[in-house]
């Protein structure tokens, strides 16, 4: 779901084909490029290049040249590298807003409408708005890749298809948003440990999506698929059409829990060291020498079956719905910490601290290794459940300095992206 905090840019068009960036947070400084030479440095990911993401990838999926400039004010209350994807909301406003300028924004059906509603029904508006939605998300998942980060696009897709009041189940292959409606007796609480981590400048991320990809390819090779274009482990289910449980059992006749070397990668693949590195790994992690195959693809799988309960039992609504639902968000968690090996010790102590004080779940939520962890709290123990959170972990002075809307704080499920015209 979409958090209420955002990111907000204030665009204007200029005659020039300059591109300037200015940041209303002073640690972000000025940037200024010509429109039409936007290189990204993969090796320093400064914000700018979050901005000049969605700026290529628009310019890129047009095949468009000749790009006239833009004075863009960027200013966000997203918590920044704690998990809360404030960089693919700056990628996404930076594409939405690029568009905008462009004057490609507003679809044709919808100018017929607005001419001749009784032609258009809004049936069809709306679902032309969202297949809109859903190509820049695709747009904006791709274009993240230029800061290094291999991500998957849940991020962008949930900031073009978030509605108010709904969470989403979001799907690919294709792109689908279907709405979950979370209990009315909850709410849930974000807790910022106050790590930082940021994806682009480390490896940690980019390791889990190869071991990921590889485990991918293993399990292919395994079933006798033709293994060298899946890049998924989602892929390789739906090439066996079998259930995720299936493809927990799967897991594990196929891979063993002692990790791979990339020898024994290549053995099982039948290629050399040089492919593995050039062919198949990300530039980051082509010295890494362990990769640990069984347990990312178990974590994986359970994790999207576990999303189905969930949904399942919102759908169902049982008495008990809260703690069921609780459960399976520490289930999350465990798998996390113990398969994925995403998590880090203070991440731990927050979701226990939240434990403690009164929800009956708690999670660390966004990539891990840091960040902010997502609670399951009853609507009624929120005050005393927030007072004792801020007791137990924000009196340290290092926590304490972290603003206090971007530490702990409720959220509903908020809205996507919006472009408000000038009137
Ligand atoms: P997250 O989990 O928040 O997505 P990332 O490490 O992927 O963390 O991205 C964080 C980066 O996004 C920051 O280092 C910064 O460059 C950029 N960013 C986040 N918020 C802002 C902002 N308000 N203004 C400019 N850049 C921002
Ligand atoms: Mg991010």
């Amino acid at each position: 779901m979409a958090i209420e905090q955002d990111m907000l840019i204030a665009v204007e068009p200029v005659k020039t084909h300059t591109l300037q960036l200015a940041n209303t947070n002073p640690l972000y400084s000025d940037f200024s490029t010509s429109a039409n030479n936007t290189e990204i440095d993969k090796t320093k990911p400064l914000w700018h290049n979050y901005f000049l993401c969605g700026f290529k990838g628009i310019q890129e999926h047009f095949g468009l040249s000749n790009l006239p400039g833009m004075n863009c004010l960027v200013d966000g209350n997203i918590p920044p590298s704690s998990g809360l994807s404030s960089s693919s909301a700056l990628v996404c406003c930076a594409g939405l807003a690029t568009l905008t300028v462009l004057g490609m924004s507003l679809s044709k059906i919808y100018a017929l409408w607005l001419l001749c509603p009784a032609l258009v029904s809004r049936y069809l508006y709306h679902l032309e708005e969202l297949c809109y939605s859903m190509k820049l998300a695709e747009i904006c998942t791709k274009s993240e890749h230029y800061i290094g980060t291999e991500g998957g696009g849940m991020d962008q897709s949930i900031s073009f298809l978030a509605e108010e009041g709904t969470a989403k189940l979001i799907e690919f292959s294709p792109l689908r948003a279907t709405d979950v409606k979370l209990p009315s007796e909850a709410v849930f609480v974000i807790a910022n440990s106050c790590v930082e981590m940021n994806k682009a400048a480390t490896s940690h991320f980019n390791i889990r999506v190869m071991e990921c990809r590889l485990a991918a390819k293993l399990l292919a090779k395994y079933k006798g698929l033709q293994w060298d274009k899946v890049l998924r482990l989602e892929e390789v289910q739906a090439k066996l059409g079998v259930s995720l449980e299936e493809m927990l059992l799967i897991t594990e006749d196929a891979l063993h829990t002692e990790p791979y070397s990339p020898e024994e990668v290549c053995r099982c693949l039948g290629i050399s060291l040089q492919e593995l590195r050039t062919q198949i790994l990300s530039p980051n992690t082509q010295d890494v020498l362990i990769f640990k195959l069984c347990q990312r693809a178990k974590h994986v799988y359970s994790e999207a079956a576990r999303v189905l309960q969930f949904k399942k039992m919102c759908e169902e609504a049982p008495d008990d719905m809260v703690p069921l639902l609780g459960e399976l968000m520490n289930q999350s968690h465990a798998s996390c910490r113990d398969m994925y090996e995403c998590s880090c010790p203070e991440l731990d102590q927050l979701v226990d601290i939240c434990r403690k004080f009164g929800a009956p779940g708690s999670r660390l939520t966004g990539a891990g290794w840091g960040g902010c962890t997502v609670s399951i709290v009853p609507a009624d123990k929120l005050p005393s459940f927030l007072a004792n959170v801020h007791e137990a972990y924000y009196q340290q002075s290092a926590r304490s300095l972290v603003p206090e809307e971007q530490r702990l704080f409720a959220t509903k499920p908020g809205g996507g992206a919006l472009v408000f015209l000038e009137a």
